[in-house]
């Protein structure tokens, strides 16, 4: 494993402001940086193959996979005292033997991340799931409905951990013929963007080799709002799995008020990690000159708006506007940039 996908566009999967610098961004604390493993990074020089894998965390312990087999291993105080932002499933770490067993002694350093801010302090970022692949968002129709303005967050978030975005849509064994075109055509700019977009239904089975193509050989995450299926989803792909299901049988086990992710291994060198239900990603550190750089489908027109450093939110002679009024730039994407642009200008958001 190792290597990114490499499906969508070129833009798609490299924000130009990684691009820019080489760099993502400036190194500041821990925190700010999710990519950096800080203090406990300090063993970069180990090949990431020869290093165990986290599939689960726990208080002050994690579950880890290595050499075909699984072991608890310790997670020091130092670290366990800000485990949501300093270790995640996926994570590759090094441990140390001592009379009192396994225990972590670092973290290599992440090629992709997931992350999402702290719900009580926003500066904080909290680690959702580390060295994915692809990030694959669910959605669904009906149950919940569909809401295409939620997909850019989550693309948005996708995008700066560095994984390759996918949308899976599914339930749509609840669609009837005259429904199915138009809810779907919602997801074509997506497609355009060179994002897989794969329409499945876990009652029919509808979309499933397209699923599997998609995960096969990868380390994949699903994210999306509790309910859209993502259990049912990793149940479909892997019968051993039997992960509960269905609102009224999680509430029972407590799920809803972790926050943990787990990664099952399903063979072939294929991971998926679960994720608990993420109603939303914030919009950390992103300022209105670096949205842009998410709306890659805008670059090309930019270059004719009369000013060159046109927002395309209010300036005469934008070509972007112009070409979404005019239907040859999608008119909804072009909205949910001008949607986040006014969130970003909202102080304490
Ligand atoms: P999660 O919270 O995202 O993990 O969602 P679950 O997998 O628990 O599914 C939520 C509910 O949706 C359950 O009652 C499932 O039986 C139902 N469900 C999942 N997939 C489908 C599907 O493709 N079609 C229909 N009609 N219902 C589904
Ligand atoms: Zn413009």
């Amino acid at each position: 494993m190792g290597r990114r996908g490499g499906r969508g566009t070129e833009d798609w999967d490299e924000p130009a402001s990684n691009r820019r610098g080489g760099k993502r961004r400036k190194a500041g604390t821990e925190a700010e940086d999710p990519f950096d493993t800080g203090a406990w990074g300090a063993a970069t020089d180990v090949d990431p193959h020869d290093a165990a894998m986290v599939i689960s965390i726990g208080s002050g312990r994690c579950r880890l996979f290595h050499e075909q087999r699984e072991f608890d291993c310790a997670v020091p105080p130092e670290l366990a005292k800000r485990q949501k932002s300093a270790l995640a499933v996926g994570d590759r770490v090094v441990t140390e033997t001592s009379e009192g067993g396994c225990r972590l002694a670092g973290v290599l350093r992440r090629r992709t991340v997931l992350s999402r801010p702290d719900p009580l302090n926003p500066r904080v970022q909290r680690l959702i799931a580390a060295n994915i692949d692809v990030v694959i968002h669910v959605v669904s129709v009906k149950a919940p409905p569909l809401r295409p303005r939620l997909i850019d967050r989550f693309l948005i978030a996708i995008q700066r951990g560095g994984a390759q975005a996918g949308i899976c849509v599914n339930k749509v064994d609840l669609l009837d013929a005259e429904e199915r075109p138009r809810e779907l055509a919602a997801l074509d700019p997506y497609r355009a963007l060179g994002v897989p977009v794969v329409a499945c239904s876990i009652k029919t089975g509808e979309g499933f080799p397209e699923l599997r193509a998609l995960v096969e050989g990868k380390t994949c995450a699903l994210v999306g709002h509790s309910g859209v299926g993502k259990s049912s989803i990793l149940n479909a792909l892997d019968e051993r799995l039997d992960i509960a299901t269905g609102e009224l049988h999680k509430r029972g086990t407590g799920r809803h008020t972790t926050t943990a992710s787990t990664l099952h291994d399903l063979g072939g060198d294929t991971y998926l990690i679960d994720t608990p239900g993420i109603r939303e990603f914030g919009l950390w550190n992103l300022t209105p000159e670096t949205l842009p750089d998410y709306f890659p489908e805008f670059a090309e027109p930019g270059e004719y708006c009369r000013f060159n450093d046109c927002t395309h939110l209010h300036e005469p002679g934008c070509a972007v506007k112009e070409r979404a009024e005019a239907g040859e730039l999608s008119r909804a994407r072009y909205d949910a940039y001008v949607r986040l642009a006014e969130d970003l200008s909202q102080p304490g958001r």
